[in-house]
């Protein structure tokens, strides 16, 4: 077993443990040993925090753009030089499949380097005045201390996506990851420190979710709150954040669906189906969860989409043959046995898996349910694991209906040979982002977000800086 990094809190520049600090154990879910003690950040750390955060931002922002797109390449490279040991820790804490962790790293070096080049473009412009020789200036400025709160899904991704744009457009952060996932966004911030951040720029702490989060949005010196995680918690920060009038970037839950029309290739359409809904064993927010299959179709795809689930090598992430690992924590198992009953007991049929592979580490077979009861809990929860619903459709207007149905609105997708039903889903479904023909939504060129209860702001794309800048008027005579 490869050995995990000391974990520790990173404040002001300076990476701190122990000294009576509260410490929790974080366990590898392949076989359920603790392989780390992670340190809570005291009420004393949290402020030390907030000071380095508010004298990170003072000196961040006046360093130019120019200069601060160097650093982010120079991180960037940091990060690729140390890919296979971020990964490594990333699959012993969380479990995905080294390979998917490999991705999700160099993905993080890519989006360093997205927001080295649109940090030096955040334009303003000028307005023509209605006198002459005035100047009429929009200005755009960096926003200010940043709280960042990231989920344990996507160790680096997630806080790399709020982190780099939030960088690039001058702002100070203090991220606080997953306290399930630590080493993978310590072993970021190192590379963050490494490649040439000044002291107090980000800062990292761990802690009770809920103590830190409260603690950090009611400071006057966070001026900008980003979430990513269940819609329950987001609804809960929003308020927060509302007490103190704080711009909010809220990234939640999502059930997507996925329409497979009556002119696509079932077989081909079951083949991307099921290498996408078992990544990171469907612990992703825009995971395909509900497939609605035309009626003509159905059959052959729960076939298809049934032979390869059960084909699926399910293992240890670190072994180079496991296309899935375990669930990330026992949460999702007892969240799997119990939406999983609840949609049998509905009269839904289970073509594959339903149960827990051995009992060391928490993995799950990859599972299929068709034909589900609309009133079976699955139908309306996110089930954030690899298990997919099956259910079949007629017309256009009906799969429209069942596909919105829900107050989720991250992600959807469909299949179809048509440009005329193309051009026709693509206008009806109501979600921040749609995959036509394809599963590929998600590249830092382009914007990632949800509308309805899926949350609201952008990550990526030119949107992803603009959710860390402000507007300034300058009307000068
Ligand atoms: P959860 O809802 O308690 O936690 C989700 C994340 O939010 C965790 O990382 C947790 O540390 C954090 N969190 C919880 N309370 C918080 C608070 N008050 N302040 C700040 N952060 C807080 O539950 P969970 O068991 O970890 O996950 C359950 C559900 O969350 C999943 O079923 C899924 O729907 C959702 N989830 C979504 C994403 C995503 O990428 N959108 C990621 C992880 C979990």
């Amino acid at each position: 077993m490869p050995t995990y990094d000391k974990l520790e809190l990173l404040i002001g520049g300076e990476w701190v443990s122990g000294e009576g600090r509260a410490e929790q154990p974080v366990v590898n879910p392949a076989t359920g040993e603790t392989i780390g003690m992670l340190p809570h950040a005291s009420k004393k750390d949290l402020d030390r925090a907030l000071e380095a955060a508010q004298r990170g931002f003072a000196l961040w922002k006046n360093v130019s753009p120019f200069d601060r797109s160097k650093v982010l390449r120079k991180i960037a490279t940091v990060i690729r030089e140390r890919q296979e040991h971020i990964a490594t820790l990333m699959t012993m804490e969380q479990g995905k499949p080294i390979a998917e962790a490999r991705l999700e790293v160099g993905s993080a070096a890519d989006l360093f380097e997205w927001n080295a080049e649109e940090g030096r473009r955040a334009y303003g412009r000028l307005v023509p005045p209605r006198v002459a020789g005035h100047r009429q200036m929009v200005m755009k400025e960096p926003i200010g201390p940043v709280a960042a709160f990231t989920p344990w899904n996507f160790p680096v991704n997630l806080p790399t996506r709020k982190v780099s744009s939030a960088l690039a457009a001058g702002c100070s952060v203090i991220l606080k990851p997953a306290e399930e996932t630590p080493g993978a966004a310590l072993a970021l911030a190192r590379a963050i420190t490494d490649g040439g951040l000044p002291p107090g720029v980000l800062n990292v702490v761990f802690g009770i979710p809920s103590e830190v989060s409260e603690y950090l949005i009611a400071s006057p010196v966070i001026r900008k709150i980003t979430f990513t995680g269940s819609t329950a918690v987001g609804k809960l920060l929003a308020k927060l954040a509302a007490e103190g009038v704080k711009r909010t970037t809220l990234e939640l839950g999502g059930h997507a669906p996925v329409i497979v029309f009556e002119d696509a290739d079932p077989e081909k359409a079951a083949e991307a189906s099921v290498a996408s809904k078992y990544r990171n064993a469907g612990q992703v927010c825009v995971s395909p969860t509900r497939f609605y299959v035309h009626e003509k179709l159905h059959d052959r795809f729960v076939a298809k989409f049934t032979e390869l689930s059960k084909n699926l090598p399910v293992g240890n992430g670190l072994a180079a043959t496991s296309k899935m690992g375990p669930m990330a924590n026992p949460r999702r198992i007892e969240a799997m046995e119990s939406l999983i009953a609840d949609a049998r007991d509905h009269g839904a049929k289970m073509t594959t898996g339903g149960g827990r592979i051995g009992n060391e580490g928490w993995f799950w077979q990859p599972t299929v349910l068709a034909d589900v009861p609309l009133d079976s809990r699955i139908m309306e929860l996110e089930p954030f694991g690899p298990v997919a619903v099956v259910n079949r459709f007629s017309t256009f207007d009906e799969v429209i209906k069942q596909a919105n149905r829900l107050p989720y609105g991250l992600a959807s997708y469909a299949f179809t040979e048509s440009v005329h039903t193309a051009a026709a889903v693509g206008d009806a479904l109501e979600t921040g982002m749609v995959g036509i023909n394809t599963f590929q939504i998600n590249v830092p060129e382009t914007p990632f977000g949800g509308v309805k209860e899926s949350g609201y702001g952008s990550e990526g794309g030119t949107e992803g800086l603009d959710a860390y800048l402000q507007t300034k008027f300058i009307s000068q005579v």
